[in-house]
Order: C-alpha cells, then sequence, then structure tokens
C-alpha cells in the first residue's frame, strides 16, 4: 500500500479523500490555491502545497505545479477527486510517466470514454445498450444526414463527441431544421471543444437519468454497486441523487447492471466508474461514462456499505477487490443533497464569510462538507460547499430523515440553496417518485408565476 497520497483537488472532495486516506493509515499531501489557504483540508493534511493563484487556470489546472508538488513531498500517487483534472488524459499520463500512480483508470481508457463517439462504439460493442442513433460521427452528404434522421425518427438530438457538461447538444424536431442544426452545432463545438465531429440520437421526450456506479481491478474482476437516480436536475446540474432508484424492476437494473460490469472487463478499465444512462419505458440507453468518483458517490457508499474512494485506492495500489457481485448487498435507501452556495430562487452564486454553521446529525445522517464557522467560500471555484446525505431502512424513512436533517442545518452569512431542498422534499411529486430530468425546471418555471 501506498505510503503517501497527493490530493490533486480542493474542497470537500479533497477532505473526503483525506478521510480515506488517514483511516488506511496512509498520509495525505494537499495542494491549494491562495484563495484556499485557511480551507479546513488545508489545516488537516499531513502537508499542504501552495501551487499558484486562486484561478483554477493557474493552480487546480496547472499540471506542472502538481506534478512538482509530488515530487518535493515524495507522495507516490496521485487521486485527481471530480472535476479539474480529474477526465484529463494527457495529466494522467503525464502523472505516469512522472513515476506517480494516477488513481484512476488508465490515460487510455479515460481518452476512449472522454469521446463520445468512441465510448458509444466501445460500449455498443460490450453489449451495453445505447440511444439509437448514427453510428459514429455524422458524414458531411446532406442527403446521408436526412436519411440517418428519418431512420432514427423526429425529434433527434445533435451531441457534439467532444461536448461535455451538457453544453454542445441541439435539438431537432423537423426535417426542414436538421442541415442547418448540424452545421450550427459542428461550428460551436470546433471552437468550443476543439472538435467539431457530430453524431445523432434519438430525442428521448421524458426520461430518468440512471447511472450505475462500478469498481473494477487489475485482476480482470469488475463488480456493479446498484443504481443511482439523479433526475433532479436543474441545467444538467443534479442537485439532488438518492439509491436505489424508485419505481424501476430489479431485473431490469440487474441486466443493465451486469452489462456494465462485463464492459469494464471487456475493455480492460480499472478503478471506480459511473456509466451514465437515460431511462425511458422501462430501457436503458447509455449517454455517458464518467472515468473518476463523482459527486453522488456517498448514496451508494451508504446502501452498499462500501467505501468507494478507499476501494479506488486500493485498485490503484494493484490490490483485488475484497468481495464478488455475490457477497454485495444493498441495504435500504439512501439520498443526498447538494449544498450550493447560491441564491435558492435566482441561483445567483453567494461567496462569502460563513459566519453560522449548525451541521445536522442523528442516526443515518452524513455531512460531507469542508465548511466551520468563518470559513470564506471564495469565488473563483464551483458554488457547491457540501452534501447532505441520508440513509433509512425504506425511501419514506430517508425522505423523513433528509427532512429533519434540513430542519436542523443552519448556514448563515450567505446564501444557500436548502430552501429549495426543504421545498422539494415535501413535493408530492417528488415523494411519490419517479420523476424525469425535465421535473425540476418545469416545478422551478411553475412557482415563478
Ligand atoms: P454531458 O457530458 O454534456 O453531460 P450527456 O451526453 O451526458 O452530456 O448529456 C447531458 C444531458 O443531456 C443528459 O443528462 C440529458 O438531460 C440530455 N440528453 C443527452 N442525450 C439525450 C437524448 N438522446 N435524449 C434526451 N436528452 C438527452
Amino acid at each position: 500500500m501506498f505510503k503517501k497520497i497527493l490530493i490533486a483537488n480542493r474542497g470537500e472532495i479533497a477532505l473526503r479523500i483525506q478521510r480515506a486516506c488517514r483511516e488506511m493509515g496512509i498520509q495525505s499531501v494537499v495542494v491549494y490555491s491562495e484563495a484556499d489557504r485557511d480551507a479546513k483540508y488545508v489545516k488537516l493534511a499531513d502537508e499542504a502545497v501552495c501551487i499558484g493563484p486562486a484561478p483554477s487556470a493557474q493552480s487546480y489546472l496547472h499540471m506542472p505545479a502538481i506534478i512538482s508538488a509530488a515530487e518535493v513531498t515524495d507522495a507516490e500517487a496521485i487521486h485527481p477527486g471530480y472535476g479539474f483534472l480529474s477526465e484529463n488524459a494527457d495529466f494522467a499520463e503525464r502523472v505516469e510517466q512522472s513515476g506517480f500512480v494516477f488513481i484512476g483508470p488508465t490515460p487510455a481508457s479515460i481518452r476512449v470514454m472522454g469521446d463520445k463517439v468512441s465510448a458509444k462504439q466501445a460500449m455498443i460493442k460490450s453489449g451495453v445498450p445505447c440511444v439509437p442513433g448514427s453510428e459514429g460521427a455524422l458524414p458531411e452528404d446532406p442527403k446521408e444526414i436526412i436519411r440517418i434522421a428519418r431512420s432514427i425518427g423526429y425529434p433527434v438530438i445533435i451531441k457534439a463527441s467532444g461536448g461535455g457538461g451538457g453544453r454542445g447538444m441541439r435539438i431537432v424536431h423537423t426535417e426542414a431544421a436538421v442541415i442547418h442544426a448540424v452545421q450550427t452545432t459542428r461550428t460551436e463545438a470546433g471552437a468550443a471543444f476543439g472538435n467539431p465531429t457530430v453524431y445523432m440520437e434519438k430525442f428521448l421526450e421524458h426520461p430518468r437519468h440512471i447511472e450505475i456506479q462500478i469498481l473494477a481491478d487489475t485482476h480482470k474482476n469488475a463488480v456493479w454497486l446498484g443504481e443511482r437516480d439523479c433526475s433532479m436536475q436543474r441545467r444538467h446540474q443534479k442537485i439532488i441523487e438518492e439509491a436505489p432508484a424508485p419505481g424501476i424492476p430489479r431485473r431490469v437494473i440487474e441486466k443493465v447492471g451486469e452489462r456494465c460490469a462485463a464492459a469494464c472487463k471487456k475493455i480492460g478499465y480499472r478503478g471506480a466508474g459511473t456509466f451514465e444512462f437515460l431511462y425511458e419505458n422501462g430501457e436503458f440507453f447509455f449517454i455517458e461514462m464518467n472515468t473518476r468518483v463523482q459527486v453522488e458517490h456517498p448514496v451508494t457508499e451508504m446502501t452498499s456499505g462500501i467505501d468507494i474512494v478507499q476501494m479506488q485506492i486500493r485498485v490503484a495500489a494493484g490490490e483485488k477487490l475484497p468481495f464478488t457481485q455475490r457477497q454485495i448487498e444493498m441495504r435500504g435507501h439512501a439520498i443526498e443533497c447538494r449544498i450550493n452556495a447560491e441564491d435558492p430562487v435566482k441561483f445567483i452564486p453567494s461567496p462569502g464569510r460563513i459566519t453560522t454553521w449548525h451541521a445536522p446529525g442523528g442516526p443515518g445522517v452524513r455531512v460531507d462538507s469542508h465548511i466551520y464557522t468563518n470559513y470564506f467560500v471564495p469565488p473563483n471555484y464551483d458554488s457547491m460547499i457540501g452534501k447532505i446525505i441520508v440513509h433509512g431502512d425504506t425511501r419514506d424513512q430517508a425522505l423523513a430523515r433528509m427532512r429533519t436533517a434540513l430542519s436542523e442545518t443552519v448556514i448563515e452569512g450567505i446564501n444557500t440553496n436548502i430552501p429549495l431542498h426543504r421545498e422539494l422534499m415535501v413535493d408530492a411529486k417528488f415523494v411519490e417518485g419517479c420523476t424525469d430530468i425535465h421535473y425540476l425546471e418545469s416545478w422551478m418555471a411553475a412557482r415563478k408565476r
């Protein structure tokens, strides 16, 4: 096992990874920007290295600074967390070329999955169900494009192969609009992602977002740890996640979960990963794979009892997964609310000093957050300042625990989306379960009137 790991991230996930290291008797080195000098994980770390000024481009995205920090502290491995460089194949490659272990998949796996056309092709080959669409990139010939769109059936969605973060997509309802839409998406994708390749898919009107968590080691073992329902989204950003997904027959989930684990073996995947699907009318359709730990990993940890971050570290150190699929038992129901420093109605970011912080507690309540009273939320980064996660025997119990937890939580000095979560936890449709990916936005539109 490693003696020392460098954490190339910030915020709650830097603290989360540090906790995993501490439990495993591994020393942790954190890197921080000047804006994060007073952060909790910096104070708690065994070693901390300042890697640059506040802007991410000059700190958390600055590869040479991170690699030199690993060199000067004699770290053996680098954990990238999520966001920043976590899905950057060039970074993974540079980490390995510099003699460190990258806690994540191989650069080649990241590259295949980072390009949506190649990811989809790999999935089709591995027997994972995908959204019906063009076989690979769209050709230049307009007649051919129209033929493909007709065979898929309208509405269709044009997506950039290099897209991400919900950008680089265009929905087309009629044949008259298709050529123009393809051209515009190509131009935009070339400018935004440096890759003008686009592909076409059937546009699903009312899907849910369901994802499968997997873990794979370097000894040809791969397992899936159940699913998560992340349909509560605003502008493609998840805000509430839960496990298991309400109302989906177990055998349907099991079939797709087994396919995901089998695909991991087939492509030689290692580490933690997530297969994201749209689910509509009883069918799963793969959209993309995330080759890293996800924000919402705690709901799976609560239901499976497995520490996903520790597993990432073990697998990176060459250990075998300590369990087989049959030994994995999912128990109860977990819900996560992402706490963002933002206005609960207008969503304007609200950085600043936290004057009061009372965390919730009690049975089945987990808080993953790096904030404290008097902490200054810097304006430079993502607005998420923590997550409240609850676990109960049933979904009803988990909902009740979340309501209690949210009623106890006090954050003063900045605005947060806690009032929004309080409303959603008593919303009849959400409480019923099975809301689709458009539900939250239509709920908000209705609230405005
Ligand atoms: P990104 O990497 O930008 O997040 P995804 O491929 O994961 O891109 O798609 C992001 C979101 O766009 C999905 O969660 C879904 O809301 C919507 N979307 C993508 N593909 C389709 C589709 N074929 N039909 C309907 N909605 C889609």
